[in-house]
């Protein structure tokens, strides 16, 4: 049985829509794509290095393309080189 409050969120950099719910503290590794069901985005999350890329969909509308994930909150910050 897994606690709500041991899950997080992993959301879309764009829109916000949860893209998958993972396990706080348990040890996910490497990169998965995941497409947003709200905008179509495709993102390639990658968990061992905490980065999220855009992959495909809307690309005009996608300036930001490389995002670092916080893998307690869920949330992505632009990633800034
Ligand atoms: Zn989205």
């Amino acid at each position: 049985m897994v606690e709500d409050q041991n899950l997080v969120n992993v959301k879309c950099p764009m829109c916000e829509t949860t893209l998958v719910t993972v396990e706080r503290d348990q040890e996910v590794r490497g990169p998965f794509q995941h497409k947003c069901a709200k905008c179509k985005r495709f993102w390639r999350v990658d968990y061992t290095r905490k980065v999220v890329t855009h992959v495909k969909g809307k690309l005009d509308k996608t300036p930001i393309k490389k995002w670092v994930l916080d893998l307690k909150s869920g949330d992505s910050t632009p990633h800034i080189q």
